[in-house]
């Protein structure tokens, strides 16, 4: 199409965006909508470059209400914690630095860390924690899974499927949040989830299912079938991480977006809120009441 000069064309495209544009913004009903996210790391490497009270201001600018966070060492969480109680809600991470996630489950030495760790400090969960099949069954992972038991703490869990159901093997009660669904297709993670009513899944990094437009199909029969169970989560695994938050952000604005809002505002912001009610229920002057 050659160049259009007639200046009334122009009126009319400038209208035309205008209308669009407002058309839009109608529908976005969504960007108010409070975000609970499930996937916060506050880790060593992060600590000297974001002060706590600048990581928190850099959350909050986004229009998140709270976040779970777990961190390597829990010295990152704990520092958050402490520049804001009630927005922070500690997860106890069993890995003291980066780079131990191929091999932390057969390291004795977590299990009195992590022991220490759950007698001072009040947590909602374990994790997040990467394991893959059969490792579920390592006598870290199986201590880990008692631990769990004995003070009613979720699990947040980065692994394959076959690890899932060891883990429910193990403790048919668990409540696991499935770190990145697993990066599992659609199919599976639905069987999971049929199969488990404690088994709620994070979204963090699942670009594929949502191209800025529209939602795959099969996922987006899934996040209807399953509403109460799927979270969002930044998941702010390295430094670089926290200067990409804002397009990570609003990808998940996005994909709120084109949801239809009741399913949306569940992901938001209402399964976090039930997810840790019973963390919540627990808190008796801020101390810690340990086993159930
Ligand atoms: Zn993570």
């Amino acid at each position: 199409m050659g160049t259009i000069k007639n200046p009334i064309y122009h009126f009319l495209a400038g209208i035309l965006f205008l209308l669009s544009f407002s058309d839009a913004n109608a529908a976005n009903t969504d960007k108010s909508l409070p975000i609970f996210d499930a996937h916060i790391h506050y880790s060593h490497d992060v600590w000297d470059a974001i002060a706590p009270e600048e990581a928190i201001r850099r959350l909050r600018e986004l229009g998140i209400k709270r976040v779970m966070v777990s961190s390597s060492s829990d010295e990152g969480t704990q520092r958050l914690y402490q520049a804001a109680p009630t927005f922070v809600v500690p997860v106890l991470r069993p890995y003291l630095k980066r780079g131990t996630i191929e091999n932390w489950m057969y390291d004795e030495t977590v299990i009195p860390y992590l022991n220490e760790r759950l007698m001072n400090y009040r947590y909602a969960g374990i994790g997040e924690l990467h394991i893959n099949g059969e490792q579920a069954y390592s006598p870290v992972m199986q201590k880990i899974i008692s631990l769990a038991k004995q003070y009613n703490l979720l699990l947040h869990v980065h692994s394959d499927a076959k690890a899932i159901e060891f883990i429910f093997k193990q403790y048919p009660d668990a409540r696991i949040l499935w770190a990145h669904a697993g990066f599992e297709y659609a199919v599976i993670v639905g069987k999971l989830m049929d199969k488990y009513d404690n088994l709620s899944a994070d979204l963090s990094f699942r670009g594929e299912i949502f191209n800025g437009k529209s939602v795959m199909k099969a996922w987006s029969i899934l996040l209807e079938r399953h509403a109460d169970r799927f979270l969002l989560g930044l998941d702010t695994y390295e430094p670089q991480r926290w200067l990409n938050i804002k397009p990570a952000m609003q990808w998940q604005r996005d994909l709120l977006d084109v949801l239809p809002v009741e399913i949306a505002k569940k992901i938001a912001f209402e399964n976090g809120d039930k997810m840790i009610r019973f963390y919540d229920d627990k808190k008796n002057n801020g101390k810690y009441l340990g086993v159930e």
